[in-house]
């Protein structure tokens, strides 16, 4: 398949289940087939993921990508033996040159990185499309401050109960299916399922703006389900 298929969360996967090293092979660049560029995504997802594993404390020499064309034997027998030698040396994922992690701290780690790709992509959109024609910008592409910031910002959504009028909008649209939602019931985001993709805070109706965006501080914990039910006014002063 073309290598700008290949996304982040397939090579946190391989890491996470213990892949002590990871080859994307793509086409040249500028030769792609089509307009997309694959080849061009695929550059910038793992010079992303590469930050991502020097931040969680990973080698990122674990992760190489080449391209080269399919006449080109020779040269892929040689990189795939290089890379394959780097990686022996670099030992198991986890306790190779500059690691020595815990490899439950790993791999709770990994977990947190994957719940994220959405977000990181999300964030990372534009860098993502670039289309790098010199080599010696690769590593200038994203910094490790960059990187540490994305994930001390990480952004939560929060459903306000005094705002929320259950008009269910959010919950048909959230893509995760991460929002406890039941007429007349006001709305909850399950944090554990949310992947911060923002559509919740983008739909709900400016009337009611009853979703806001969270960062760097705790998010209040969930309305209890006996307090959820919205009594609506016209249905108070009937029953008064
Ligand atoms: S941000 Fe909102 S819409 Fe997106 S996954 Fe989380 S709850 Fe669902
Ligand atoms: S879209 Fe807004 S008002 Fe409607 S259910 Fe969701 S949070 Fe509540």
């Amino acid at each position: 398949m073309c290598s700008g298929r290949v996304d982040l969360e397939f090579v946190l996967r391989a890491f996470s289940n213990g892949m002590d090293g990871v080859f994307i092979g793509g086409c040249r660049l500028n030769e792609c087939n089509y307009i997309t560029h694959g080849n061009y995504h695929a550059l910038n997802m793992a010079l992303l993921c590469r930050k991502i594993m020097e931040h969680i404390g990973l080698n990122p020499e674990r992760l190489r990508i080449e391209f080269m064309s399919s006449a080109e034997g020779n040269r892929f027998a040689e990189v795939m033996g290089e890379f394959g030698n780097n990686v022996k040396e670099l030992g198991p994922l986890g306790k190779g040159k500059g690691e020595g992690i815990d490899q439950n701290e790993l791999k709770s780690k990994l977990a947190e990185m994957r719940k994220l790709v959405p977000y990181i992509k999300l964030v990372k959109n534009e860098k993502l499309a670039s289309r790098l024609v010199n080599p010696e910008e690769y590593d200038k592409l994203f910094t490790k401050d960059e990187i540490d910031k994305l994930f001390s910002e990480v952004i939560s959504y929060y459903i306000d109960p005094e705002k929320c009028q259950a008009c269910m909008t959010c919950a048909k649209r959230c893509p995760a299916e991460a929002i406890i939602s039941a007429k007349n019931q006001i709305h909850v985001i399950d944090q554990e399922k949310c992947i911060k993709c923002g559509t919740c805070f983008e739909v709900c109706p400016p009337k009611f703006r009853a979703v806001t965006k969270i960062s760097g501080e705790p998010v209040p914990p969930p309305l209890p389900e006996e307090k959820r039910t919205i009594v609506r006014k016209s249905k108070e002063k009937k029953e008064n």
